[in-house]
């Protein structure tokens, strides 16, 4: 499974992650255009790899180029053959330019590239054309695009007709979610024909150990009325592009870090060559054992999210490295987990006499393919094989230089201006805030959740539906008591005794109002993280209210968070930590309901309004995908690659013609 943040711009303007000052005068921020922001990622530390790192991701971002087409077809039969003329006309286009139909012909082109077919990445409804079918069939006679009459007005009525391939995926109930799906996974099968035939196949095999069925296959009905499975290999349905694919990963084989990473290489390449799944289980717990390498990589059919059955995965690759620094970081508090449980303000009874920090596992994408292009996840954990994750366990990675690029990018949207008290404010979230928060997320994912223990008898779900909401309240409690903490100081976590300061602003902000962003009016605040947050601001809001430890002041009819006593809002922090641990331990699911209830849930419908109103004026885009960075390799006169040179400057539509050009090699009807 994937994490992916829905709505990032929100996520991040809502101070969840915040701003480093940049060192650097690299362009996160790309193009804008329809509800999207194009960015650019850093692929922090790539220079300081080996020569024989660099040719091992040189070549593995080849197989990972190599699978786009696939996603595209995956995605809905259509697709291949509309980028092909729509990118035809883009490029022989030579009439008027400023013409509103050809502007909004280009956000159209700029939008089913983001998609990777002609439904929303996110929302996967059919997009509606801008432009009219007149203007479309015009362009296309002049430009001579390469299609015949009859399949220029089919690929017309599938672009413009808009009560047709309406969803690429239907979960809405009561339909045949196959029939009502856009997506290519079946062909003239009902979802019952579907069901029956998986059902009967899951029956027939072995069930301690099921491999994914049906997951790297098309399944189709015959002519003869027979139901039977495409395959997805070298040999069968998108063989050209696997071919080069398995290619690309035979080239990266001699490059790869230790015995055990070929192991893993050459079990992919005989998968993707006998399309045998149970190769696809040993590969994938040849992988996940495979903990060692800096350089690792994922690359293959991976997430069902595409299919309304879930059964189908989706074609993706992401090649990354290890974070060295931040994994130190995380390595760090690990060490010195006991120390933190036992000075903690909890209670000593609710103290776990023996604590294992969690060392978390930071990676920087090299590349980005498939379906993890250009929208992409942030975190990721594979695989998906229930019982290889209960046997073999799983790896669980957040991508560090995609969370960055994120944060840069809020930077200059007019955010901070617009919801941050004061110059001071601003000025201490600019110099500490993403140290700050990155460490944040390190003691709630590190400590936090590891810590405490429960009473002898305590059943783990008797807080219920309120379980999630305190156990987010616990470890972020847990990070914000030992933010300011000298020992962070000490183990040179933190530069000094002002940093945090930058942390608490910004999570006090965003529990008091700046959260409010990403619910509709009228609506309460469901999700857990998020009632976490407005439980810990606002019941310590109200608990330092005596001694003015925080304030909503007005200005010009806007209100703004003020913090007058930062220490003294620390020890109310370790009183809420107390009490929370307390519930949790003694499972007091009263204590727990009244609080969550009490202060994570309800919104004041007219501080409510102000913050949406401001923040609607800031313009901030929805959704956010990536631009790769362009790898080189300079080889010597035998061949040998010499060095890998990476480029950050080619732009978006270059990007995707570049990709069109030297990586599609599918036919544009797959069957
Ligand atoms: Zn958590």
């Amino acid at each position: 499974m994937n994490f992916k943040v829905m709505m990032i711009s929100a996520l991040v303007a809502a101070g969840c992650a915040s701003e480093r000052q940049s060192q650097s005068d690299f362009q996160y921020s790309d193009e804008r255009f329809a509800d999207l922001q194009m960015l650019r990622y850093k692929v922090e530390g790539f220079e300081n790899l080996s020569l024989k790192q660099k040719t091992f991701i040189y070549y593995l971002q080849e197989a990972a180029l190599w699978g786009r087409d696939i996603l595209w077809d995956q995605n809905g039969k259509y697709n291949l053959r509309i980028r092909k003329v729509l990118e035809e006309v883009y490029q022989q286009y030579e009439g008027d330019q400023n013409d509103e139909n050809y502007q909004a012909f280009v956000t159209y082109l700029k939008r089913v590239w983001f998609s990777n077919g002609i439904h929303h990445h996110y929302g996967s409804e059919k997009f509606v054309p801008g432009f009219s079918e007149d203007w479309f069939r015009a362009a296309c006679e002049q430009c001579e695009v390469s299609v015949e009459a009859a399949e220029l007005d089919e690929l017309c009525n599938v672009m413009f007709n808009p009560n047709i391939l309406q969803k690429r995926v239907n979960l809405a109930e009561g339909v045949d979610l196959i029939q009502s799906s856009a997506s290519n996974y079946y062909e003239g099968v009902s979802q019952e024909e579907a069901e029956e035939f998986y059902g009967n196949m899951k029956a027939a095999g072995d069930t301690l150990h099921p491999v994914m069925y049906g997951m790297n296959s098309r399944l189709v009905k015959g002519a003869d009325g027979k139901i039977f499975e495409k395959r997805w290999t070298t040999e069968g349905l998108y063989g050209a592009a696997l071919k080069n694919v398995v290619k690309y990963l035979k080239l990266a084989r001699p490059f790869a870090e230790d015995e055990q990473q070929q192991k893993v290489i050459d079990l992919l390449v005989k998968y993707y060559e006998t399309g045998d799944l149970t190769t696809f289980d040993q590969y994938s717990i040849a992988w996940v054992e495979n903990t060692e390498p800096l350089v690792d990589f994922v690359n293959g059919f991976i997430e069902c999210y595409g299919d309304p059955l879930g059964l189908k995965c989706s074609w993706e690759s992401i090649v990354n490295f290890k974070d060295m620094e931040a994994t130190k970081r995380t390595e760090t508090l690990s060490k010195n987990a006991q120390w933190f449980e036992d000075h903690s303000p909890v209670d000593a009874a609710f103290k776990k006499d023996k604590v294992k920090g969690i060392t978390a596992k930071v990676i920087n994408a090299a590349i980005l393919a498939g379906d993890l292009y250009p929208s992409t996840a942030i975190g990721i954990n594979l695989p998906n094989s229930d019982w290889v994750r209960k046997d073999h366990g799983s790896k669980s990675v957040t991508i560090g230089n995609l969370t960055g690029a994120y944060n840069q990018a809020a930077k200059g949207n007019g955010f901070t201006d617009e919801f941050v008290y004061s110059k001071e404010e601003k000025e201490l979230i600019e110099k500490y805030g993403d140290l700050c928060d990155d460490l944040h997320t390190d003691l709630h994912e590190c400590l936090g959740h590891g810590s405490g223990k429960l009473l002898e008898g305590v059943d783990g779900d008797s807080l219920k539906a309120y379980g999630s909401t305190i156990e987010e309240a616990r470890a972020d409690l847990f990070a914000l008591y030992y933010l300011p903490d000298q020992k962070l100081v000490e183990l040179g976590l933190t530069p000094n005794k002002e940093a945090y300061k930058s942390s608490y602003y910004s999570q006090m902000m965003n529990g008091m109002m700046t959260q409010l962003v990403r619910i509709q009016p009228g609506k309460e605040i469901e999700e857990a993280h998020m009632r976490n947050r407005a439980l810990i601001a606002r019941w310590s809001f109200e608990r330092g209210k005596a001694d003015n430890v925080c304030e909503l002041v007005k200005r010009d009819g806007k209100t703004f968070l003020k913090i007058n006593d930062y220490e003294k809002l620390r020890t109310i922090f370790g009183e809420l930590l107390a009490e929370i641990q307390r519930i949790k331990s003694t499972g007091d699911f009263k204590a727990a309901q009244a609080l969550v209830e009490g202060y994570g849930v309800k919104i004041d419908p007219e501080l409510h309004k102000e913050i949406l109103t401001r923040y609607q004026q800031l313009n901030i885009a929805p959704y956010k995908g990536f631009i790769n960075p362009v790898y080189t390799a300079v080889k010597d006169a035998k061949g040998n690659i010499t060095d890998v040179k990476i480029d950050y400057t080619e732009g978006y539509a270059e990007q995707m013609l570049r990709y069109s050009r030297d990586y599609s090699n599918l036919p544009l009807v797959n069957e």
